[in-house]
């Protein structure tokens, strides 16, 4: 499905990143992860890491400058690199604050920045943004990260509409409960704060899902694969839920 096709994945070395490297390489992609953290497995021969924050600019201008000086075209570009911050306002360190945006907000502008160019030289492209649920909900203690990701489908609305006479198309991915290693993490965190198990926290979010269960990465994968591929060359500025239900409510 993806032969000949070059995709940039951010925070491709785990969670939801990690499942669409696996897809879009078993569908012939050449895949070029950007993350901080070495991915485990990358043996395949179509999968290229390059350490990168996503968060300085100066890294993700020479990451993707790398990328361009291997191959004529980049054909799509998935921005999926992001952190949780599990607190509230007053219990938000600047530095955390900080840290948040310039990972999940300036991260997705600054790989924007550098692929834009050449799509827009080739006259074709196809973008996937990382938002959340909270793109469109509240979540306790999740202030500074909910704005993070409703600034994103900003974004991505925002660029959908700068750059469709250019043939790009911009998209975004709004996951709501996934099962990955950030949700264990917040899992955890959770457990702290209020004192309840891990497994009775994992069936309170799954009882408040429409479908009754978390999501599973590959699950966010598929939608990512359906929005970048041409089934959805009509697509562009959407907010895409994939939430088992849980913003309908
Ligand atoms: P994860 O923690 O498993 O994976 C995140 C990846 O991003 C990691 O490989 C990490 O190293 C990388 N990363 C973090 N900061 C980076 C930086 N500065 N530069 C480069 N790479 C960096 O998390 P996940 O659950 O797979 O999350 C992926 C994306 O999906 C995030 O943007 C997250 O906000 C979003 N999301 C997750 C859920 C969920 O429930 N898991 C729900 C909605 C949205």
């Amino acid at each position: 499905m993806f032969q000949n096709k070059t995709i940039i994945i951010t925070g491709g070395a785990s969670g939801i990143g990690a499942a669409t490297v696996t897809l879009f390489s078993r569908a012939g992609a050449n895949v070029y992860i950007l993350d901080k953290k070495k991915p485990t497995d990358y043996s395949s021969l179509s999968i290229h890491y390059l350490e990168c924050d996503v968060s300085n600019a100066d890294q993700v201008k020479s990451a993707i400058y790398t990328i361009l000086q291997k191959n004529p075209k980049i054909d799509y570009l998935f921005c999926n690199a992001g952190i949780h911050l599990f607190a509230n306002i007053e219990d938000s360190s600047f530095e955390a604050i900080q840290k948040v945006f310039a990972t999940n907000l300036l991260g997705t502008i600054y790989c924007l920045q550098q692929v834009l160019p050449s799509m827009k030289q080739q006259r074709f492209g196809s973008i996937v943004l990382m938002a959340s649920d909270q793109a469109f909900i509240a979540k306790e203690q999740c202030a500074i990260y909910g704005a993070s990701k409703a600034a994103i489908a900003q974004l991505a609305k925002s660029t959908a509409l700068d750059y469709a006479q250019y043939g790009i198309r911009v998209n975004c991915v709004c996951p709501g409960t996934i099962d990955t290693p950030m949700y264990q993490a917040v899992l955890e965190q959770f457990q702290q704060k209020s004192g309840l198990s891990v497994s009775s926290i994992r069936d309170q979010v799954a009882e408040k899902l429409p479908l009754r269960r978390v999501g599973k990465p590959e699950e966010v994968a598929q939608v990512v694969s359906f929005l970048c591929s041409e089934a959805a060359s009509f697509m562009t500025g959407a907010l895409v839920n994939v939430d088992g239900g849980y913003t309908i409510q």
